[in-house]
């Protein structure tokens, strides 16, 4: 398979009947690797600011954020790269930046921290706007917002950014390339709330690991619970189609960026949804082109709404294995 990837990489990742998917790369976690990995997809969908944060032992300066992000940047450009703001708490601790709690998953979790510290919050976004500065393939995506209000607050220190950019720098941010701004839909409440955030930003990506999470009540990390995990549950099919559906029909950009993007039984029900860009682990990319450019989309819509009125998680795998083996 790896061999056939090797020869298709250049082909578009389009399906038999005309359909194309954006192969986005999900990255933050390996710099040489991703980066050897450009030429593999149309860009980075989800890179994880976090992870770099977390192999720190302090919080890195603007400055060296700056020089990161920039890497990161031209190493792709002219593709554009999504960049999320700080996802720390919940299970992503940093050694540094202490967070004792009952419950980290329904706590001080992404937007929520660098909203309570702005300053952090401006010292990464000024980064990643000096990286961007003659480059402008960057596009900001704001982690775990689960109210309108956080997605305000979010754009209004942007522009206070951009601002004192202005200020600080009069002759190199005379003109500053203003990124896309994003939001994650990774908390129940903001499949609510697509139509005011079409409104505000210019994106979405669904962030199936979360979502699935939170609206069936198991938590991601307890292996206990790991059976009842599921992100081919009825209910969450029925989500994820839901903020397709409502995405179209605002005409607002939607992705998707958790684990479910590089499974091909996945990909297969998110290609019927509507999804057109997928974002997904460096190692999952050749087997998700391979089925793209095999599968039939109009086979794929039939096989959706089988899936999407089964009576549990079971019935959803066999249907799909059934689909897959079908298909060779
Ligand atoms: C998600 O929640 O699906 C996601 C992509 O973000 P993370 O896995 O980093 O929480
Ligand atoms: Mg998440």
């Amino acid at each position: 398979l790896h061999d056939q990837f090797e020869s298709e990489y250049h082909l578009p990742s389009t399906t038999p009947d005309g359909k194309a998917i954006d192969l986005m790369l999900n990255a933050g976690l390996d710099l040489q690797t991703e980066l050897d990995s450009a030429r593999y997809c149309d860009g980075v969908g989800l890179y994880r600011t976090e992870s770099w944060f977390m192999q720190k032992g302090t919080f890195p300066s603007q400055h060296e954020q700056e020089q990161w992000y920039r890497q990161v940047l031209s190493s792709y450009h002219p593709a554009p790269v999504t960049m999320r703001t700080l996802d720390i708490g919940g299970d992503k601790a940093l050694d540094y930046f202490d967070i004792q709690e009952e419950n980290p998953f329904l706590g001080w979790r992404g937007i929520r921290v660098s909203l309570d510290h702005p300053e952090l919050f401006l010292d990464q976004l000024k980064a990643m706007i000096k990286a961007n500065s003659g480059l402008g393939n960057l596009r900001i995506l704001l982690p775990m917002v689960s109210e309108v209000g956080e997605v305000d607050e979010s754009l209004a220190l942007l522009e206070r950014a951009y601002y004192e950019l202005q200020q600080d720098f009069p002759h190199e941010f005379s003109y500053i390339d203003k990124p896309l701004v994003g939001v994650m839909i990774e908390v129940p409440s903001s499949m609510y709330l697509l139509h005011e955030f079409a409104a505000k930003v210019d994106f979405c990506s669904v962030g199936s690991n979360d979502l699935t999470q939170y609206l069936l009540a198991v938590d991601r990390a307890n292996s206990r619970v790991a059976n009842l995990f599921d992100c081919y549950h009825p209910a969450v099919l029925r989500a994820l189609n839901g903020i397709a559906e409502q995405c179209q029909a605002a005409n607002f950009p939607f992705s998707l960026c958790g684990e479910l993007a590089g499974e091909p039984e996945g990909v297969i029900l998110l290609m019927a949804m509507g999804f057109d860009s997928l974002s997904m682990n460096f190692s999952a990319l050749h087997k998700v082109k391979w089925v793209i450019r095999r599968v039939g989309l109009k086979a794929c819509q039939q096989l959706l709404a089988q899936c999407l009125s089964a009576a549990n998680a079971k019935q959803v795998h066999r249907l799909v294995r059934d689909f897959m083996l079908e298909q060779g």
